[in-house]
């Protein structure tokens, strides 16, 4: 289809006004978060979110909480906790519903963190859902921001759209948890397209993630031999009963048969004896199409790809493994999970150095150690203590004054990438962007001008660990 090069000129209109102290675009990982604590610090927050549930790619695609603990070294460090805060309420809350796996050590991790945890999406939602309503955040759903007015270095108003109409929110601070960095980008600030390099680190920039019931993992184990059994043994009954596990289809895929895989890479975050008995709940299909997710026609088709693409592997495992003759998808991610898409530009970028040499940083907001990319790269797991810091300038986008942003849209240094972007660092990046924007929002201040000091201060009171 040719794309109409015209325009249409809008006629002016009266837009109504909503005001607030704090918008948060984006009610996902980081930005559910970053409401609460922004609403727990005092302010007045207005929480707006695409999609019918808040959560994001931590409910809707990815659900592997990676991870709360510092990495082992070889030079003896002993992996601790080093995430606190509203990432670790969120765990802890989630874990009394019992729909949890709990904190589960896995022997010979090969991320270095020998521990592991896991929740059911539905329970997430709900305690995600509980957590905004009881900070009072109030919260648009099936809301789209659509636009933005910027003037002299500072965002006036962001335009949204729902059923309501359109309104202009106007805020003293904004936060971008939109994940593709969508206020920054219709403001003009600089942005990267990394989701280009995803290729060559996890099979691409996008994934549509998904889970199976009805699985007979005792007989799976059996008759598949060695890859369901490294799995069975890391999970021995003394041990933890989450592992991972990745089961290389290649040799079984008919592509006569199902001709939307050639090859099959399956991760399954699965419980044996925890979460949902003969479940593999968490099954990533990293081999997704390699797109501009902020662009609608290629994100829509790869989409619609992937549903499809889902079904065809149910169907092979279902036909050719044995102990799932009886399987079927249970659920399926709402909306395909974008990895990467365009990264903005902040006062700090984090580097895969910073992570290597472990850096600290004066104006710390948070610790982490999680890497994706490590196992299969030993040297960009970090040196002694096993963790690094994340500073606040990491939050900062160049050009303007009230955003701060928070999730996957900082950090373009692939390598670094695959530490930041994972979920309970974009939690912690959340967490201290909501505080931040609160703050800088009582003291009507610009975020460059407020004391990293006093802003360390109240997240430590807030529980987040910095030390
Ligand atoms: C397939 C896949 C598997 C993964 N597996 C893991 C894993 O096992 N462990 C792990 O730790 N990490 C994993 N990740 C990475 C991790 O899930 C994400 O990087 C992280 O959740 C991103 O958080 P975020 O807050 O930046 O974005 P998101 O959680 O995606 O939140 C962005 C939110 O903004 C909303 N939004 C976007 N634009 C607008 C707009 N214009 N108006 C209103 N709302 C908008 C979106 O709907 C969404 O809810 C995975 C990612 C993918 C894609």
């Amino acid at each position: 289809m040719e794309t109409d090069r015209s325009y249409y000129v809008e006629p002016s209109r009266k837009t109504p006004v909503i005001r607030t102290d704090v918008l948060v675009a984006g009610a996902g990982t980081a930005g559910l978060i970053a409401a609460v604590a922004a609403a727990r610090t005092g302010a007045k927050v207005l929480l707006v979110e695409k999609l019918p549930v808040p959560g994001g790619t931590l409910t809707n695609g990815g659900i592997g909480f990676n991870a709360y603990y510092s990495q082992e070294t070889p030079e003896g460090d002993v992996s601790r906790r080093i995430v606190g805060g509203l990432a670790y309420e969120l765990a802890q809350r989630l874990e009394i519903t019992g729909y949890s796996t709990g904190f589960r050590p896995v022997r010979n991790d090969h991320y270095r963190i020998p521990h592991r945890f896991m929740a059911d999406h539905e329970a997430l939602k709900a305690v995600a859902s509980e957590m905004l309503m009881e900070a009072g955040v109030e919260v648009l759903l099936q809301t789209f921001l659509s636009d933005v007015v910027f003037e002299d270095g500072k965002i006036q108003a962001v335009m949204i759209e729902n059923k309501d109409g359109r309104s202009a929110v106007m805020a003293k601070q904004y936060i971008d948890a939109t994940g593709d960095g969508d206020i920054a980008h219709r403001i003009g600030l600089e942005q990267r397209p990394l989701w280009q390099d995803y290729d060559k680190v996890c099979g691409g920039p996008t994934g549509l993630v998904f889970g199976m019931a009805g699985i007979d993992f005792d007989r799976a184990v059996a008759e598949n031999g060695g890859a369901f059994m490294q799995m069975s043994e890391k999970m021995g009954p003394d041990g933890g009963n989450l592992g991972m596990h990745r089961y290389a289809f290649a040799h079984k895929a008919k592509p006569d048969r199902y001709p939307l895989m050639n090859r099959i890479d399956i991760n399954f975050f699965t419980s044996f004896q925890g979460l949902h008995e003969g479940e593999a709940t968490y099954i990533n299909n990293s081999k997704a199409p390699k797109i501009d997710s902020t662009n609608a026609r290629d994100y829509s088709l790869a989409e619609m790809t992937m549903r499809s693409r889902i079904m065809q592997m149910a169907s092979a495992l279902k036909a050719e493994v044995p102990g799932f003759e009886n399987s079927y998808v249970n659920w399926a991610s709402v909306q395909l999970g974008v990895r990467a898409s365009n990264i903005t530009t902040c006062d700090y970028m984090m580097t895969q150095e910073d992570i290597t040499e472990a850096r600290r940083f004066e104006d710390e907001i948070g610790l982490y150690a999680f890497h994706d990319f490590a196992p299969k790269h030993a040297e960009l797991f970090c040196k002694s203590p096993g963790f690094y810091g994340l500073p606040y300038r990491m939050l900062l986008p160049v050009g303007a004054d009230n955003l701060l942003m928070a999730g996957r849209s900082v950090t373009y240094d692939i390598n670094a990438h695959m530490s930041t972007r994972n979920t309970v660092c974009c939690m912690e990046m959340g967490q201290a962007a909501g505080i931040a924007a609160a703050m800088c929002a009582e003291k009507e201040i610009g975020t460059r001008d407020l004391d990293y000091r006093d802003l360390r201060a109240k997240l430590i009171e807030s529980g987040v660990i910095l030390t």
